[in-house]
């Protein structure tokens, strides 16, 4: 008699080695802690929250922005903090500046979806209204199926398509190429059309809480990466910072290691890569990056830098706003309330636009009176202090062709997922996109 096999169920809890201590890593850290997991995050700065954060002790907290259909951002923030300590969430309207230096908003009608859709459309100022009842009867036709997308938006320019559907190069200028910045980083002479539908879908064409933009004063530090790290030393993880991964080791068709800077060698039944792609392939073995298509692809994709400048000035802001802007070298300027009579200015740019724009003053001096220009500052301000970033490689390039090589989350290699706002998640490199893969790696793991 040939006897029956028995299942032995292991007590022991898995081991997962996660390399990169960015909010994707974060994620999976959390979620997989939260599941009894033993974790270990490997992280080379000083500090966890990777290229969003870089605040120090006593440093003016950054404000983030997030869309009412960036689901798992807010799913996550509802589980980090209790309901009367969530972060306070404060909606504000999508505004643009004019050639003629007045605002106009983008209107929200409160019509059933998907009327609403259209009437904010017709409604909205910022675009001449012939280029907008041509736009919303697209958009209808669409909505009918009497038209389509055309099958190639990801083998061309963003703008190449908008010229193409009757949007004019004012219109381009002055409101989608502001609008692709702020959303994705990158602008619309460069990106795929692919990838500015799928970004501006989620904000224009769905119902009216997911169009909601709100901005949150508190910092990413605070909102996510102190209470996770938190749970992460309650149910002792280890957390290893100022650490450098420095290879992967393998054995067959398994990662059996990662080396560290220090020369040991860290072992675990799971690893997960949540760093930038240039950051990620050096790690890999030689012998996978020519065997397999899925690690090849890695070298297509591109990225591109962030400038952000902060401004903290000594006077009141009535209420938070958010302004897209064209003829400036900044795409965006965002001003919070810090305090009762103190305003924080971020403004968005990349080091060449920059770089452009040279401008003829110390930025101290330059951007009050851009500020003053645009009438955001009264003459009777005193600057508190000011802060220029530059994150080189901070986002992802969306050029053409790059949505075939954006990895998914599980890797060829069975005990080895890559997470990150780079891989493919549908979204735009934000923070939503660094949840859901670092979300998608946990479920690998954890449904296996
Ligand atoms: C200035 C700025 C502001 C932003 N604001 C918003 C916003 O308001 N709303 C929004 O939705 N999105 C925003 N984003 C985008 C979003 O925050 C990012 O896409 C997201 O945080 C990326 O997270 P990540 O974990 O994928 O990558 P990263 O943050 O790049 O994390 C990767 C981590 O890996 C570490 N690392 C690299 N190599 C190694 C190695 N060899 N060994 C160990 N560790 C290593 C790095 O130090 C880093 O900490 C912003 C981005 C920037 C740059």
């Amino acid at each position: 008699m040939v006897p029956r096999p028995i299942l032995v169920r292991s007590t022991t809890p898995q081991s997962v080695a996660i390399l990169g201590g960015g909010l994707a890593g974060l994620t999976v850290a959390y979620r997989l802690t939260c599941q009894g997991y033993r974790v270990t995050v490997i992280e080379r700065r000083p500090l966890l929250g990777g290229a969003a954060t870089s605040e120090l002790p006593g440093d003016d907290p950054e404000p983030f922005t997030i869309l009412g259909c960036h689901h798992a951002t807010h799913a996550l923030l509802h589980s980090l903090h209790s309901s009367p300590q969530q972060p306070e969430k404060i909606a504000i309207p999508l505004e643009f500046r004019l050639p003629d230096g007045s605002f106009v908003h983008y209107p929200r009608t409160s019509f059933p979806a998907p009327l609403h859709t259209w009437v904010n459309l017709l409604k909205f100022a910022g675009i001449p209204w012939k280029e907008r009842w041509r736009l919303a009867s697209w958009v209808e036709q669409l909505w009918e199926g009497d038209a389509e997308l055309p099958a190639d938006l990801e083998q061309r320019t963003a703008d190449d398509w908008l010229a193409s559907i009757d949007q004019s190069a004012q219109t381009r200028s002055l409101v989608w190429n502001p609008l692709a910045q702020w959303l994705t980083g990158n602008d619309l002479a460069t990106m795929s059309a692919d990838a500015f539908v799928r970004a501006m879908k989620p904000l224009f064409l769905s119902t009216r809480p997911d169009s909601r933009i709100s901005v949150v004063q508190d910092s990413l530090q605070t909102c996510f990466v102190q209470p996770i790290t938190e749970v992460l030393m309650q149910k002792s993880a280890t957390i290893l910072r100022n650490t450098d991964a420095t290879q992967l080791r393998y054995e067959q068709d398994r990662i059996s290691g990662v080396l560290l800077q220090d020369g040991s060698l860290l072992q675990a039944d799971w690893y997960v890569t949540a760093l930038p792609p240039q950051q990620l392939t050096p790690l890999l073995p030689e012998r996978w990056l020519t065997r397999y298509a899925y690690f090849q692809q890695l070298a297509e994709l591109q990225s591109i830098d962030s400038t952000i400048l902060h401004l903290h000035v000594e006077q009141p802001c009535a209420a938070p706003r958010l302004i897209l802007l064209s003829d400036t070298s900044f795409y965006s300027v965002l001003a919070t309330a810090e305090a009762p009579d103190r305003t924080g200015f971020s403004l968005m740019t990349t080091e060449s636009q920059l770089a452009q724009a040279r401008p003829d003053s110390s930025l101290d001096i330059a951007i009050p009176d851009l500020l003053k220009s645009w009438g955001l500052l009264t003459s009777e301000y005193r600057v508190a202090s000011t802060r220029r970033r530059t994150i080189p490689n901070a986002i992802l390039s969306l050029k053409p062709g790059t949505k075939l090589h954006r990895p998914i989350q599980r890797s060829p290699i069975a005990n080895l997922l890559l997470a990150g706002s780079w891989t493919d998640t549908g979204w735009p490199p934000n923070l939503e996109s660094a949840i859901v893969s670092g979300n998608r790696c946990a479920d690998a793991i954890t449904l296996r």
